[in-house]
């Protein structure tokens, strides 16, 4: 994974990926079965039944599945902050673009 970049900037580097908020999640699976980016990984076996698997397959920006979270159990980095990264990471560190 650590070749893919974004916006010229290692994808690893970016901290961009849904958290699910356990203390609301019923595992339904609505999100699973929305993303085609296999970010989720199902875990039939054991208590918890969906983990973020593959944080970096998840599209930067993208928040798609999180609408089709009814109990709202998703959340994701805030994109502000996050753009503010990359762009340091592009111009070296120092900001100043
Ligand atoms: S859609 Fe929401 S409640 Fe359903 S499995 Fe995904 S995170 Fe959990
Ligand atoms: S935000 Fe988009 S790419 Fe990321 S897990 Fe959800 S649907 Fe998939």
């Amino acid at each position: 994974m650590s070749e893919e970049t974004f916006m010229g900037v290692p994808r690893d580097k970016i901290d961009w990926k849904p958290t699910i908020d356990y203390s609301k999640c019923n595992y339904c699976m609505e999100c699973v079965k929305f993303c085609p980016h296999k970010v989720y990984q199902v875990q039939e076996e054991a208590e918890i039944k969906l983990i973020v698997a593959n944080p970096t397959n998840c599209v930067v920006f993208c928040r798609a599945c999180g609408k089709t979270c009814g109990l709202d159990a998703l959340s994701f980095p805030n994109k502000a902050e996050v753009s503010k990264k990359i762009k340091e990471m592009r111009t070296g560190g120092n900001g100043n673009d």
